[in-house]
């Protein structure tokens, strides 16, 4: 992948941090959890899953706003007013979120409530958007696209930090397959393919991949045994009532059961799932390259704030 000139590793031990907040970061022995509905829907929901959330191990919250929708009937999100119940929550359960940007229009709007920004799959070849998230200021989330080949999604990967941001998580969430039984196919070879092909952390989304809530924990656990470096989870104080995504959202209650349960797979393969909770948000947006001093020639922009 020679045309990956920032994405690639130019050596086994390059790795990048990437961080959410002042003591959760992607890319280190920690592993990150995320978790959250798809959807905003109300103040109250977003209240129900923080007081869950923050007190059980899970590092990070999402919701999505803007909502990448395959009907243009179905319900299109908050937007603005969701955004302000995401900041509300991150404050007061002093818990970074994370949040989709459809548009660049948006961008600015979201990176000034969000800790990470998300590009959906539905996005990842929008070259603009990539391009403008180059500025945004804020850590991205870029999850691959639903046909996208491993080489498609690190060049995606190429274009937010050829624009300037070096703070790009990478996200498998399945693709697109023939069988219909899961919702797409977790590409678990793509996980172990990206760690070693590229410095940036890897996490997967097994909601997305899997589509039904009992297979998410199985999912889950293959994840982080085969060295994704996170997970993002959709749950849902009352998952059969979820506007949308409602067949694979776990309860609140199976979130930090399977949370739990993953513990003895990190510990194995070396992970560690902190019980940090409360933790700083970051009011500038933090980065820092591990690697050798070598590669500081391959892209100055991603050394400014080091
Ligand atoms: C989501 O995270 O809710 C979402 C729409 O994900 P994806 O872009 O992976 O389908
Ligand atoms: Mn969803």
């Amino acid at each position: 992948m020679k045309n990956a000139k920032l994405v690639a590793k130019s050596d086994l031990e390059q790795q990048t941090i990437v961080r959410l907040s002042q003591t959760v970061a992607f890319g280190g022995t920690d592993l990150v959890i995320i978790g959250g509905p798809c959807t905003v829907e109300s103040r109250e929901q977003m209240e129900q899953v923080a007081q869950k959330l923050s007190v059980a191990p899970i590092h990070g919250l999402r919701g999505g706003v803007y909502k990448p929708r395959t009907s243009p009937y179905a319900f299109q999100g908050m937007g603005k007013a969701g955004l302000q119940i995401l900041a509300g929550v991150r404050s007061h359960y002093n818990m970074p979120v994370v949040t989709e940007v459809m548009s660049i229009d948006q961008i600015a709007d979201v990176a000034t409530h969000a800790d990470m920004l998300q590009v959906g799959s539905r996005n990842m070849q929008n070259f603009d958007l990539l391009k403008a998230l180059g500025s945004a200021g804020k850590p991205i989330l870029l999850k691959r696209g639903l046909a996208a080949t491993i080489e498609e999604f690190v060049m995606a990967a190429e274009y937010i930090l050829s624009h300037g941001n070096p703070d790009v998580v990478l996200c498998e969430r399945g693709i697109r397959s023939f069988d219909n039984y899961t919702r797409n196919v977790l590409d678990l070879g793509a996980v172990a393919a990206l760690k070693q092909i590229t410095h940036l952390p890897v996490i997967v989304d097994p909601s997305h991949a899997v589509g039904k809530r009992e297979l998410v924990a199985p999912l889950a656990k293959a994840a982080v045994a085969c060295g994704a470096d996170g997970l993002i989870i959709e749950c849902h104080p009352e998952p059969e009532k979820s506007v949308s995504d409602a067949r694979q959202a776990l309860s609140l209650e199976d979130m930090v059961n399977l949370v739990e349960s993953l513990k003895p797979v990190a510990a194995a393969v070396g992970r560690n799932i902190s019980n940090t909770v409360g933790v700083g948000l970051e009011t500038t947006p933090p980065h820092f390259y591990l690697g050798r001093t070598k590669d500081r020639n391959r892209h100055d922009a991603c050394w400014q704030q080091v």
